[in-house]
């Protein structure tokens, strides 16, 4: 059962062929089996969940099932689940159980989905390897001496061991395409407004967007489905219908324009990873795609705007991390001065404090208009050059990420060199723009991830493209070895 898609489940499901239950109980056995290989699950919720499978069959058998009744998913540790404890991967919340869903968790409830458990994740978000987290990192099961990638590493390598058919992520500079990348699965950032946040502990408020993690681009899609809504706790979310994005799958991709920005192949890209990628845009040209060259002029400075901007809201919004109202408090204060910084200086690792020193600097009078308000405006130019190229094309092509999953600690003493690893994935937050990474490939045995931008809300057409591209090849059925069997 662990092989099939979202899709297939569905179908097995509906015709009876096993129960919720059955299917829970699979999964769930699973993951004790193989989790502790990989420790990409860092809660696992078997009751709720077999309760939950339980009425969904119940739903089932009275045939006023919704879309997604009786799947199994896993939420990233991001999400604040109701009772259950939502630690975002840092000792600041180890004992933290919030009195609330999420908005993307009530969604899914409403949806009939099962929650078997809470994914492993780089602290607060911040990294691109899973080493951050305070509960250990990651294995890649294509590799178990490599990082899944980051931040939305336990959710990836969840999905590519299958531990679970799907999992919610998040996506702030790359954290759901490139660990889908690196994993070799299909992962979606919708546009920056479509996913509710509500609920979604907070990095950085105007570049965080909830998506899909799976093994296609059609499970993405009902997952999206179930995802997106407008929400007006969230006053980014925006009041626009959600289309079904699984009836924009059927169309063939003769006629589409792929922009393939030059910048995108620029030195430090993996020779493997460009032929890969290549390769899959000459696939889509034989469809009758048309592939046209652009250029993205201000790429290069995406990476040194998103390490302003940031840092600078991270630091805003982990000050309510103070050891008072929730979270972790350190022993014996002296006094509250000595509560608040022991607190925080016990309660958060190194990358997150280096963050907060960066965005509080970044912030400070005198400085402001020189680092944040010069980031804003280079963000403005990001946008315009988007803006500019989907004049001419429907679509943008190139490279999730520069390598294949990397050894552990390989990066760990050089922050900048973590950081180039979303080189080709955070200008897209920064514009707000929806992309995708779909597996095209392997290196050295290890997934390579073709990245899909697409215009604003234009999630359906990117899924749709990616789609087509899985009809014809097979990447995103290899699975890593002893997973499949
Ligand atoms: N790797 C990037 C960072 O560390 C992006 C993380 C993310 O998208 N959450 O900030």
């Amino acid at each position: 059962m662990h092989n099939r898609t979202i899709a297939e489940l569905i179908n097995g499901l509906q015709s009876k062929e096993f129960s919720s239950v059955e299917l829970t109980q699979h999964f769930l056995d699973r993951i004790g089996d193989l989790n502790p290989n990989y420790n990409a699950i860092i809660t696992v919720t078997a009751e709720q969940a077999l309760k939950a499978a339980a009425a969904a069959d119940e739903r089932l058998a009275a045939g006023n099932a919704p879309a997604m009744c009786g799947i199994p998913i896993l939420h990233k540790d991001i999400f604040c689940t109701n009772g259950v404890r939502t630690s975002c991967g840092s000792k600041m919340l180890d004992n933290f159980i919030p009195p609330y869903n999420a908005t993307v968790v009530e969604n899914f409830e409403q949806a009939g989905a099962v929650v078997l458990g809470k994914t492993n994740m780089d602290e607060f978000a911040m990294g691109s390897s899973n080493e951050t987290s305070f509960y250990g990192s990651v294995q890649n099961p294509w590799d178990t001496n490599c990082v899944p990638g980051g931040s939305s590493g336990g959710s990836a390598a969840a999905v590519a061991a299958r531990l679970a058919p799907g999992a919610t992520a998040t996506d702030t500079g790359g954290s759901i395409r490139q660990p889908a990348a690196l994993c070799g699965i299909t992962g979606l950032k919708p546009t920056y407004g479509r996913v509710s946040r509500w609920g979604m502990i907070a990095f950085a408020s105007s570049l965080d967007q909830g998506g899909p993690m799976a093994r296609t681009a059609e499970d993405c899609a009902i997952m999206l489905s179930c995802m997106a809504s407008f929400d007006d706790k969230d006053s980014t979310c925006i009041d626009r219908e959600v289309p079904d994005y699984c009836a924009a799958l059927g169309q063939d991709v003769s006629g589409l324009r792929i922009g393939v920005p030059s910048e995108y192949f620029s030195k430090g890209l993996n020779e493997g990873t460009e032929q890969a990628v290549r390769t899959a845009l000459a696939k889509l040209e034989e469809q009758g795609a048309e592939l046209v060259e652009i250029s993205l002029p201000n790429t290069g400075l995406s990476v040194p705007a998103y390490y302003v901007i940031a840092p600078a809201e991270a630091s805003a919004n982990l000050s309510r991390f103070d050891g008072v109202k929730y979270g972790y408090r350190c022993e014996d204060p002296k006094d509250l001065q000595d509560l608040y910084s022991r607190s925080r200086a016990e309660g958060f690792g190194e990358e997150v404090q280096r963050r907060i020193l960066i965005g509080t600097y970044c912030l400070s009078a005198g400085y402001y208009e020189a680092y944040y308000g010069k980031a804003q405006q280079v963000r403005q130019l990001i946008q315009r050059d988007f803006e500019k190229a989907f004049e001419t094309v429907d679509v943008i092509m190139g490279p999730t990420c520069p390598s294949p999953a990397f050894k552990f600690g390989s990066k760990g003493d050089d922050p900048v060199a973590m950081y180039l690893e979303d080189i080709y994935t955070i200008a897209t937050n920064l514009a707000g723009l929806p992309g995708m990474s779909v597996p095209c490939g392997m290196v050295d045995n290890k997934p390579v991830g073709l990245q899909i931008i697409g215009n604003y809300f234009d999630e359906a057409r990117i899924l749709n493209v990616a789609h087509q591209y899985q009809q014809i090849t097979e990447w995103h059925d290899q699975a890593p070895e002893g997973v499949a069997s």
